[in-house]
């Protein structure tokens, strides 16, 4: 299984923006997928799409589509996970709420009774898989209540018995005429071991960076521990120090099956005909990195210094090179330029 690499740089254009700042991120997107954009602005003033984001865990599946809904059209885009919506609905089940229950009545079919279905969801650990058509009935109740919008659902098909559904779920569940497309998105695992080890998050805003790879404007020295830390800079929040999750030192470790099964799941996605399929890559390698991208579009890596004598943290950048799950010496790509060839692809997917 191999994505293509995509070309996001221009030849004749030598500007360089700021993707960390809003403003340069949106004049980079009209640059670089203007007429895209305004394209697929102008589809979804009467029609809608769903697309299914099939990513391994942590492979960027939400920061994606929120940044695709942020640059063309945050009203009529959502972006919902079925990690969320079963959170959600839990405490609903539980209490056998009746709106909740009379839906379910209405609408769920399965080989299981429904009462069953629920004692298996409420009975559940991180291992065990929900009913799907439990899953199924509670995710079309979340697509009715976001009529007139296009919709990128994160989570479903889960496991590869889910996969034939979700191919017929636009006609199981009469969601208008709209067109269906898979995301399929492709990070090497060092990647995502990485932004698991060096994740620090703010105990007061929950805000979640990255030592290594997405630091915040603070930065600060522990001298008795004799280690770096992050001071939350999110403007609503008090500024304080941020902190490490327990197990997150493990990296992948914890997930590793988890990821092998989300992997399977993709290969089996990409073999997938007749409907359209957009292929994302989060890496490429380093020796074709000038020809297919601006260096402004690469992740670098963080490193620090402590000067004693200025009582001050010394920043140090560096492109970042990871060696992706073939063993080749890549360059991780920042959201941005993934989001320009999504644009892109869904555009064309749309045939617009
Ligand atoms: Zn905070």
């Amino acid at each position: 299984m191999r994505f293509p690499i995509f070309k996001t740089k221009i030849e004749e254009v030598k500007k360089k923006f700021n993707l960390a700042d809003p403003k340069e991120r949106q004049r980079y997107f009209e640059l670089k997928a203007g007429a895209e954009i305004e394209k697929l602005r102008d589809y979804l003033k009467e029609n809608t799409f769903i697309a299914y984001l099939l990513g391994k865990k942590m492979s960027g599946k939400g920061t994606y589509s929120k940044m695709f809904a942020e640059v063309v059209n945050p009203e009529r885009i959502d972006h919902f996970s079925i990690g969320d919506m079963v959170r959600e609905v839990e405490p609903n089940l539980k209490q056998r709420k009746k709106e909740l229950i009379d839906f379910l009545k209405k609408d769920y079919r399965g080989f299981i009774s429904l009462e069953k279905a629920i004692e298996i969801f409420e009975k559940r650990n991180t291992e065990t898989l929900l009913p799907t058509e439990l899953i199924l009935a509670l995710v079309k109740r979340e697509i009715a209540r976001r009529e007139k919008k296009a919709l990128f659902i994160d989570g479903f098909p889960r496991d590869l018995d889910q996969i034939s559904y979700s191919l017929f779920f636009r006609d199981l569940i009469g969601y208008r005429e709209d067109p269906d497309i898979f995301i399929l998105i492709d990070v090497p695992q060092s990647v995502i071991d990485e932004r698991i080890k060096w994740r620090r998050v703010c105990p007061l805003c929950q805000t979640s960076r990255n030592l290594k790879l997405l630091p915040t404007s603070k930065i600060d020295y522990d001298q008795k521990k004799k280690e770096f830390y992050l001071l939350c800079d999110n403007p609503d929040c008090k500024g304080v120090r941020m902190v490490s999750k327990e197990g997150d030192e493990l990296g992948i470790e914890p997930i590793r099956k988890r990821l092998e099964m989300d992997g399977k799941l993709i290969e089996r996605s990409f073999s997938l005909y007749g409907i359209p399929k957009i292929l994302l890559r989060n890496s490429l390698p380093v020796k074709e990195a000038k020809t297919f991208v601006d260096d402004y579009e690469i992740t670098p890596e963080y490193s620090y210094q402590w000067s004693e004598k200025e009582k001050k943290v010394k920043i140090i950048e560096k492109p970042w090179i990871v060696l992706d799950d073939e063993g080749i010496e890549s360059y991780s790509l920042l959201p941005p330029p993934v989001v320009v060839s999504l644009i892109k692809q869904i555009a064309e997917a749309l045939s617009l």
